[in-house]
């Protein structure tokens, strides 16, 4: 996959796959958090949404947020 292929899955299909992960409502909502900082995340600063030990987690859009998430998904590997 390249980035661009991965910036289309972001641009068109990321509130689909919110949809289809049931969060969709929470993410508009704002009642839910970043999984490294702890912030609120919503619809405008939502940078990833990842499944982990059967839950469903979020990342926002901060550098060190993504940083983190990158390395912990072995993305950058
Ligand atoms: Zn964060």
């Amino acid at each position: 996959m390249d980035t661009s292929e991965i910036k289309a899955i972001l641009d068109q299909d990321f509130e689909n796959l919110l949809y289809k992960l049931n969060v969709y409502d929470a993410v508009v909502a704002g009642t839910v958090q970043c999984a490294f900082c702890h912030d609120t995340v919503n619809i405008s600063n939502i940078s990833m949404v990842f499944p982990q030990n059967g839950e469903v987690h979020f990342c926002c859009d901060k550098k060190s947020c993504t940083d983190k998430l990158l390395k912990q998904r072995g993305i950058c590997e």
